[in-house]
């Protein structure tokens, strides 16, 4: 999973663009970078390995100043952690100039796509992000078919399968599109700018999250359409190129866990969708005895609105019970199942006496291998808890996904492998219930909209689409 941003006709974009990936660094924290387009004309980029706090630093952002500014988080779901795989990348254009392009998502028909341009005609690739394979097509229709870049971007759209929220600095515009199903979110705002000793301006922004909004003064105008092409050019307003959309197939799993839930995607809150997930899981649950000693916990930070959802339908106690220690990184991309054990160790602690007595109603977005709860519910019984029931605000993960959702191989995919009680025994809890794929009908404003592929396995892609080398490589 990765995050996109893109500041147009704002003095000192790159300030903003870095504002934008901070409040979207949940979506990855390995690698940052971004790119800007100076005064004289020249795009540079810059990027590092490491949070953008640390990469993005105050006099590196005063060298890359201009009014044109792209930039990515990353977290690689394909190809190496480095810094050559870090996005935004800078391609060469033939007439001297150049282009700057980041995405997030995952496409499925890279090596394909990427044996074609490097044996047939002859091109050469730095890195094995799928980010460079998208500045690549375009430069090929660019330069080899002589198409203006918007159409250059268009034949790209219609190769690439997969998952794409993509935007792009060329020469003094700014491109911003996405794939036709739409997989991964895309918003656009708009910030009136005082001017910081110019004239006062307008000015778009592109975020792969509306959350991030707010934060730089902008407001959230709306999502880009599946299949959309847009350009921002100078003194004009934003026009649309293109739409040529398919099929929605907006991932479900960003509204469950990915997303920050002060964002607004897919026509959605996330905040609510999580609450009236918690709700409808409530709704489900009838065979625990109310009482006094009944507490419903989240595991903070995740399942937060959840098992809020869930405690106000059922009229039980909501209460913190676990600490999170904000400090540990990601745990959940870590190499071994000992570091992964660790890493949840570190993070959650309860609270002293809290437990003591208790029924606990433990609620979590997700699981994936079953690490996080395995441990959890230890920790908790260990902490004096009478029972504990837990309760899934996703349905169970049984498939992997190819458009961006770091999920690992279908073999370590706890609910691939186990049955209902054989996962419930495995984390020793004293129940276990998901969230069912058809209880989403009554929670999403449009069901029909969305990817559910990792929990019904209705890939709308087919195997022989594919050509991904691996799934991950760390
Ligand atoms: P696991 O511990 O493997 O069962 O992973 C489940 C937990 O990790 C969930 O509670 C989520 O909060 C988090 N999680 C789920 N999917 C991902 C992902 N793709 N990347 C990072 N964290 C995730």
């Amino acid at each position: 999973m990765c995050g996109i941003a893109g500041v147009f006709n704002v003095a000192n974009a790159q300030n903003l663009v870095a504002n934008i990936l901070f409040s979207i660094q949940h979506r990855g924290q390995e690698s940052c970078g971004i790119s800007v387009r100076t005064e004289s004309g020249n795009v540079l980029t810059y990027k590092g390995m490491g949070l953008v706090k640390h990469v993005l630093l105050p006099q590196i952002l005063e060298k890359y100043s201009g009014k044109i500014a792209i930039g990515h988080v990353r977290y690689p779901t394909a190809g190496k952690s480095n810094v050559v795989n870090s996005q935004p990348h800078s391609i060469e254009l033939a007439e001297g100039a150049h282009m700057s392009v980041c995405s997030n998502g995952d496409i499925i028909n890279y090596s394909e796509l990427r044996n074609e341009l490097e044996t047939e005609h002859g091109f050469t690739f730095k890195s094995d992000n799928d980010g460079e394979l998208i500045g690549r097509l375009i430069a090929f229709h660019h330069v080899v078919h002589k198409k203006p870049i918007a159409e250059a971007i268009f034949e790209t759209q219609q190769q690439l399968k997969g998952a794409f929220s993509t935007v792009l600095i060329y020469r003094d515009t700014m491109y911003g599109f996405r794939d036709p199903h739409a997989f991964r979110p895309f918003s656009i705002g708009h910030i009136s700018w005082d001017g910081e000793g110019e004239m006062p301006s307008e000015g778009t922004v592109f975020a792969s999250e509306s959350c991030a909004f707010g934060i730089v003064g902008a407001r959230h105008v709306r999502d880009l359409e599946p299949g959309e092409i847009v350009k921002l050019e100078k003194s004009k307003p934003m026009s649309v190129v293109k739409i040529s959309p398919k099929k929605r197939q907006h991932c479900v799993f960003e509204l469950i866990y990915f997303s920050r839930p002060d964002s607004e995607l897919f026509d959605e809150y996330v905040y609510d969708v999580r609450n009236k997930i918690g709700a409808t899981l409530a709704r489900m649950d009838n065979d625990i005895p109310a009482g006094d000693d009944l507490v419903v916990i989240s595991v903070p930070d995740s399942s937060n609105f959840v098992a809020l959802g869930y405690a106000e339908e059922k009229k039980v106690r909501f209460d913190m019970g676990l600490l999170r220690n904000h400090y540990v990184g990601r745990t959940f991309t870590r190499p071994d199942q000992a570091q992964r054990d660790e890493g949840v160790r570190q993070k959650f602690n309860p609270l002293p006496g809290f437990f003591k007595g208790k029924r606990v109603i433990l609620v979590d977005d997700s699981i994936v291998r079953g690490t996080t709860l395995k441990k959890i519910v230890s920790m908790v019984r260990g902490a004096g808890a009478k029972e504990i029931h837990v309760r899934i605000g996703s349905p169970r993960v049984i498939g992997s996904c190819y458009y961006g959702i770091d999920t690992p191989t279908s073999n370590e995919l706890i609910a691939a492998q186990k049955s209902l009680e054989e996962i419930t025994a495995y984390l020793k809890a004293d129940s276990l219930k998901y969230t069912p794929v058809d209880a989403f009908q009554s929670i999403l404003k449009h069901f029909n909209r969305y990817c559910f592929a990792c929990f019904n396995l209705d890939y709308i892609y087919q195997p022989a689409d594919f050509s991904i080398p691996t799934k991950r490589v760390n």
